[in-house]
């Protein structure tokens, strides 16, 4: 219950740009504990991502990506026999995010350097091959894929 309350949040947040639980910037407190705004933490490039999108679509991202991943992490990607991080808007997320910040601190950024553990590796984000930095919250590592191909559709995509 505390979860699911932490993600309608984190929707709400999202949306709003609001700040919540304490976290400064523009994302949202969903994800463990000790979850900070911090390119080293892999599953904040990703909610970053998520971010971006609200950005995009403005008010149109609660019923459009919002309401459905919040499904989807709940019932309807396990009654499609879909994995949640196949749906459409989390390889999208994981696109956004990715891109925004190899362009800020990754291999678009000034003075980049390959093999550097001051810089974030993209790659690294989409393959879940590890990094040099660490996650700060050192929970999950970066060792989670993060595709961005988008390469399948269900049917709560069309109705959600
Ligand atoms: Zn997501």
């Amino acid at each position: 219950m505390a979860k699911t309350l932490n993600l309608i949040i984190c929707l709400i947040a999202l949306c709003s740009s609001l700040r919540v639980d304490g976290h400064t910037g523009h994302c949202c407190s969903m994800g463990p504990k000790g979850y900070v705004a911090d390119w080293r933490d892999h599953m904040f490039v990703h909610e970053y991502g998520h971010y971006i999108q609200s950005q995009y679509m403005g008010i149109s991202f609660l019923p459009v990506v919002g309401v459905p991943s919040l499904l989807s992490a709940w019932c309807t990607s396990g009654w499609s026999g879909m994995k949640h991080n196949e749906r459409w808007f989390e390889r999208w997320a994981n696109k956004l995010g990715g891109d925004y910040f190899d362009k800020k601190y990754g291999s678009k950024a000034p003075g980049y350097k390959e093999n550097n553990g001051d810089y974030f590796n993209k790659d690294a984000f989409v393959s879940g091959k590890g990094t040099l930095y660490k996650n700060s919250r050192d929970i999950y590592g970066n060792n989670v894929p993060r595709p961005t191909s988008v390469n399948k559709f269900v049917f709560w995509d069309i109705i959600l």
